[in-house]
């Protein structure tokens, strides 16, 4: 196949989003796969992807946790092919599982929940906050373990950082309510994000769906979540109160940040799983 960077042979094409073609690829230094993902090349003239992409690769780059997708290498060929080349993962996206299976056991969200905690805590902790955290970005192995990728809106959380107010970027499904305002976004909001990914796995779908992404982020901001034990009555206590918690609309009454969530994850695990939300069958 092709060979990027003289050294990396595209095996063949794994996904795409809207920025990007993600490729299977072998090194052929280090004799092993990796995941090439190329920018578009309808965007590789446009200045502001290009700087949205180093942005993407840089601010990955900084992270080393065993739940973060390792970022390997960037490389920019001259007939202005831009790529990043990470660590490739064999399993499915957290989106295939659930379309395939429905709603998860209990247990099985708060294991992937965990994890997917653990992820954030670590980038948080560097100042790197996701911004867009949702199914399609959480890879799952075979063996269950589970490896956050595409910081793709990600950028150093700093003061001065105010998002864009123009174009819808990411997934308005799990956008939290600030980002759907297209304010401020930190921390918290990919921990309501992270709150909206455990309501589907918990109940096999998201809280808000409509229209338009307008529509669907005046959802996010005004609309009332229908409490996940209304869809799935088997959703223990502990589980739903977590996740109530992470999608407050309002930041100040979520999670200050992902270790209190593992936390309230460890004690939800102690409490036996019968432990279920009672609700009235009439
Ligand atoms: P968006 O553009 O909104 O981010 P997306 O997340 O679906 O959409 P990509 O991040 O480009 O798009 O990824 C596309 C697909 O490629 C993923 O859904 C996944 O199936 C696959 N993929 C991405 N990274 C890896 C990896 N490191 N290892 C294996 N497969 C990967
Ligand atoms: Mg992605
Ligand atoms: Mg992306």
């Amino acid at each position: 196949g092709r060979l990027l960077g003289n050294r990396y042979e595209i095996i063949e094409k794994i996904g795409g989003g809207g920025m990007a073609l993600v490729y299977k690829a072998r090194c052929q230094l280090l004799n092993r796969f990796v995941a090439v993902k190329i920018l578009r090349p309808e965007f590789t003239s446009d200045e502001d992807f290009i700087s949205k992409f180093k942005r993407e690769s840089q601010a990955a780059a900084s992270l080393s946790h065993p739940n973060i997708v390792n970022i390997y290498d960037v490389g920019n060929e001259d007939n202005d092919v831009y790529y990043i080349v990470m660590e490739y993962v064999k399993g499915r996206t957290l989106k295939q599982v659930i379309k395939e299976r429905g709603a998860l056991e209990a247990d099985e969200c708060i294991n992937i929940g965990k994890q997917i905690a653990l992820a954030l805590q670590h980038a948080h902790t560097n100042h790197i906050v996701h911004r867009d955290i949702k199914p399609h970005n959480i890879l799952i192995t075979d063996d269950s373990r589970v490896k956050v990728t595409d910081f793709g809106i990600a950028r150093a959380a700093t003061a001065s950082t105010v998002t864009n107010t123009g174009s819808v970027i990411g997934s308005v499904h799990y956008f939290s309510p600030e980002q759907a305002r297209g304010g401020y976004t930190d921390e918290k909001s990919d921990l309501y994000s992270l709150g909206i990914v455990l309501y589907e796995m918990a109940t096999g779908r998201v809280p808000f769906e409509g229209e338009s992404p307008i529509a669907i982020a005046l959802k996010h901001i005004h609309e009332d979540v229908t409490p996940p034990s209304v869809i799935n009555k088997h959703i223990p206590k502990a589980l739903e109160d977590i996740i109530m918690k992470l999608i407050q609309k309002d930041q100040s009454k979520r999670y200050n940040n992902a270790k209190e969530i593992l936390e309230d994850f460890n004690q939800a695990l102690k409490q036996p799983m019968g432990d279920f939300v009672k609700i009235d069958e009439d």
